[in-house]
């Protein structure tokens, strides 16, 4: 990183204020040596929706991982070394015919970062925080995922410590596709609860 003098760094955007912090820490000598390239490199190629694809369709096909998932989620993904901050204690949680699992943070914008990526815009936002706790199906219905009235949709709030991942049912169809076929149906969305899984590969 390149270094701003402060009169370059008094401007009021979001990047303008990280920069303006990164120079108050680096001339306290406060940011430790490869800090800010191991952070960037976790979040460019080491927190991926692809992980949790993986986890979950481990799970489709191996009861035994599927068991451990459930069990002890944090554990099952050290399996994988899906580990790391916002990922210190994760919980899967699995729907059902009867349960639809949801995700949110209606504080601010936790996910599970090891094995989510980091969030996506719509899920930081206010109205999708507020009103998925107040009306999920009705929630889930807009973003295109029209659950039957029979199906009860269970919205799970992230606590400072928990962090979610949904382990959804595997969509019929999908009988004969190999493990890794079935990673290609799982995205982000379905992760976070909010779409469900397609017998066709979404990615
Ligand atoms: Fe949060």
């Amino acid at each position: 990183m390149k270094d701003q003098t402060p009169s370059q760094s008094q401007g009021s955007s979001p990047g303008e204020r990280a920069w303006a912090l990164f120079n108050v820490l680096k001339g306290k000598n406060l940011i430790p040596e490869g800090y800010i390239e191991t952070l960037t490199d976790m979040f460019a190629n080491k927190f991926d929706p692809a992980n949790g694809a993986k986890l979950v369709a481990r799970a489709w096909v191996d009861p035994e991982f599927k068991k451990r998932l459930l069990t002890n989620g944090t554990a099952a993904c050290e399996e994988y070394g899906y580990t790391g901050p916002q990922g210190e204690y994760i919980v899967a949680l699995e729907d059902t015919a009867e349960v639809k699992n949801v995700i949110v943070c209606s504080l601010c914008s936790c996910t599970n970062w090891p094995v989510l990526g980091l969030p996506p815009e719509w899920y930081k936002g206010f109205e999708f925080r507020a009103r998925l706790v107040r009306e999920g199906r009705t929630v889930l219905k807009e973003l295109g995922t029209d659950l039957p009235s029979g199906t009860m949709v269970k919205v799970w709030d992230t606590t400072a410590e928990t962090r979610y991942l949904v382990l959804p049912q595997r969509p019929e169809g999908t009988e004969n596709l190999t493990q890794e076929q079935l990673e290609k149906l799982i995205t982000k969305d379905v992760l976070i609860g909010v779409a469900l899984p397609t017998s066709t590969p979404a990615r």
